[in-house]
């Protein structure tokens, strides 16, 4: 049995990935190279790229207005680079504060023009996103974290607004059904949710393109690699193409809806364990807002952390050990985590339990 890794990211992917990455490490396709030396000119290449697309694009019924981008980046690179392609020191764009990497999100902003946060959830310590807040008119663009990865909250309802909407996807992005056309730009890193580190995903409606005003890096403009496909800058071949076997995978699952309802179920039975259980408690406080993908807790006891952690890793759970300077634990649920893992967890928490018990 494979230990059960619950990291939030870089993360488990699917064993289909495993083996066919394993496979065109040595010999792709029986073209006699790896694909670790095979050209990002090559047609090999240019035809793995038009299938990620492809599939992407049919996962997430993306409309043949917005361009789809396989850019050799992570998401914390557009947290600067959205900026300055729309924003300057005219003009002012909307930002929801709902945790650590959309705070890193405003912060990168703040460089190239005024930012408004709209709300936060800090006094709160992000437990929950706050929803009531009002987005000027005349704004740039409003952008949003979708699912917090540290703080384990998530937003499944897109925030109205005449401005263009720009999300975060990183951790959530193919794990649920969305409306592709609410939104301006949806930006994610692959090594969450849907593939390897290394590469991102931008889905950015064609309008979006236009609105650089000034002068800017050619390396930072979403156009460059928008008219150039990926050519501009050398692109991440094994990366992308362990992203477009994990959408053949997810396609071979039923899709976002299949697996929309099996992430469901398996985010339902772990938090009807941390309810149900006397050793630990969620960390959200709007209960409606609970990840689906990051499943935060703590130990009601403190001394209990550690305990569980190794309790837990001597099981092969591992990676459960919530952010840097955040206590208790996380368990990411990612589309490609087995449902018998969550179950794996659950039946540890449960055996942990009794052991305190029998111990007490
Ligand atoms: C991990 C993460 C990022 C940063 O991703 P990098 O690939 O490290 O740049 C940004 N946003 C969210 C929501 C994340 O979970």
């Amino acid at each position: 049995m494979r230990i059960h890794n619950f990291s939030a990211g870089t993360a488990v992917l699917p064993d289909f990935v495993y083996n066919k990455t394993a496979d065109a490490n040595r010999d792709y396709n029986k073209t006699g190279l790896s694909l670790l030396e095979t050209s990002h000119r090559s047609v090999v290449f240019a035809d793995i790229l038009t299938e990620a697309e492809a599939l992407l694009r049919e996962l997430k019924s993306i409309p043949q207005e917005y361009t789809v981008l396989f850019l050799a980046d992570g998401a914390s690179q557009h947290f600067a680079q959205i900026p300055l392609n729309l924003l300057n020191n005219d003009t002012e764009a909307s930002y929801l504060d709902s945790g650590v990497w959309a705070s890193k999100a405003i912060n990168e902003a703040r460089l190239d023009g005024k930012v408004n946060v709209v709300a936060s959830g800090k006094d709160d310590e992000y437990r929950s996103i706050p929803t009531d807040f009002y987005i000027p008119e005349d704004n740039t663009h409003f952008h949003y974290t979708s699912n917090n990865t540290i703080n384990g909250t998530t937003l499944l309802v897109v925030p109205k607004t005449s401005v263009p909407v720009i999300c975060d996807m990183s951790t959530d992005i193919l794990s649920s059904e969305i409306d592709v056309t609410k939104f301006g730009m949806i930006y994610a890193s692959e090594q969450k949710n849907a593939g390897v580190a290394g590469v991102s995903i931008i889905i950015i409606r064609n309008d979006i393109l236009d609105k650089v005003n000034r002068n800017i890096p050619n390396i930072s403009n979403y156009a460059i690699p928008a008219d150039n496909k990926p050519l501009y800058i050398t692109s991440q071949v094994f990366a992308i193409y362990a992203t477009s076997l994990n959408l053949k995978w997810l396609k071979s699952q039923g899709g976002v809806p299949a697996i929309e309802k099996r992430n469901i179920e398996k985010s339902g039975l772990l938090y009807k364990e941390i309810d149900r259980n006397s050793l630990f408690t969620g960390r959200v406080s709007n209960i409606s807002q609970r990840s689906r993908m990051n499943v935060t807790f703590l130990p009601n006891n403190p001394e209990h952390e550690q305990e569980f952690l190794d309790f837990a890793a001597e099981r092969k759970v591992v990676v459960i050990k919530q952010y840097a300077d955040y206590g208790g634990f996380r368990a990411s649920l990612y589309n490609a985590l087995p449902i018998e893992s969550a179950k794996t967890l659950i039946a540890v928490m449960q055996e942990y339990e009794n052991h305190k018990k029998l111990n007490a």
